[in-house]
């Protein structure tokens, strides 16, 4: 089992994908690092992972990513590192809608705070964490990308910018990283998929027509198997990857 005995950390696991992703990673074996900014929320999360595994073990990490410094994140790789010997993974899942609106009325507190928890934070979490993803020995780095990363589209404001610049950061920290360390860089764009993000930015959509996340972990252990170490293509979009994966069945 390719995540038995790692250690994760997930971004924004105290709900949605994130939720499911820890969940559904904890029943293999995995250590899980939840990281999330509402303390009950992790608990009730943390309650509900696998602890069944030998030396299985859980962090709950409580920060608001949206004032993350580079203080803040020294002390989250002082938290982990007194937890865990090495980092196999981070999934940087988190994210925020922000305002559907126009750019024009597009309002700046919400443009910065989306900026902030969507690109800033997994820029600073990535550079301060580095140090534990290389002692492990198959790292894997994971960004969260969007259909709307890749073509603007109107109203979809800071967050469509964001996903951008995700975009650039994977490739920027995979030209750097993969030519000199062994970690491994991906971009995953979900696809559309039965969450609270999704309600709020579909509200008239009816959540059943959606995949749920569970339907997404498949993928994402994909990325942690030793197949997807040769992968040279880094950006994949749910549909094309899960084709792809069940064609392999
Ligand atoms: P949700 O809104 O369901 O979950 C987002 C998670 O991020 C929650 O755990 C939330 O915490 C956390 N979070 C938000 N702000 C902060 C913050 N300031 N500090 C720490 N944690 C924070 O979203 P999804 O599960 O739908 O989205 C997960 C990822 O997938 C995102 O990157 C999103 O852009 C991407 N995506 C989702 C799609 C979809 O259809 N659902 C489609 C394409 C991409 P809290 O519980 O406190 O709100």
């Amino acid at each position: 089992m390719s995540i038995l005995n790692k250690s994760i950390l997930i971004t924004g696991s105290s709900d949605g994908i994130g939720k499911s992703l820890a969940i559904e990673f904890s029943k293999l074996g995995a250590n899980i690092i939840l990281l999330g900014r509402n303390s009950t929320k992790l608990d009730e999360v943390y309650d509900l992972l696998d602890h069944s595994h030998a030396s299985q073990k859980h962090l709950i990490i409580e920060a608001d990513l949206a004032l993350l410094s580079n203080e803040a994140a020294q002390e989250i790789l002082i938290a982990i590192s007194q937890e865990f010997e090495v980092l196999d993974g981070i999934i940087h899942n988190a994210a925020i809608l922000g305002t559907m609106s126009s750019l024009e009325d597009y309002d700046l507190s919400s443009w910065d705070e989306v900026m902030k928890v969507n690109l800033r934070a997994p820029f600073i979490l990535t550079k301060t964490l580095k140090v534990m993803l290389e002692s492990a020995s198959q790292p894997r780095l994971i960004f969260t990308s969007s259909g709307v990363a890749n073509k603007g589209k109107s109203f979809w404001g800071a967050y469509s910018v964001s996903k951008f610049g995700i975009k650039g950061l994977a490739e920027i920290f995979k030209d750097e990283l993969e030519t000199t360390t062994n970690i491994k860089v991906f971009n995953f764009d979900p696809g559309k998929t039965r969450t609270n993000m999704r309600a709020s930015a579909y509200p008239a959509e009816d959540p059943n027509t959606l995949k749920s996340p569970k339907e997404l972990l498949d993928c994402y252990l994909w990325f942690f198997d030793k197949e997807s170490s040769n992968s040279p293509q880094s950006y994949f979009e749910f549909s094309e990857l899960s084709n792809h994966l069940n064609s392999n069945d």
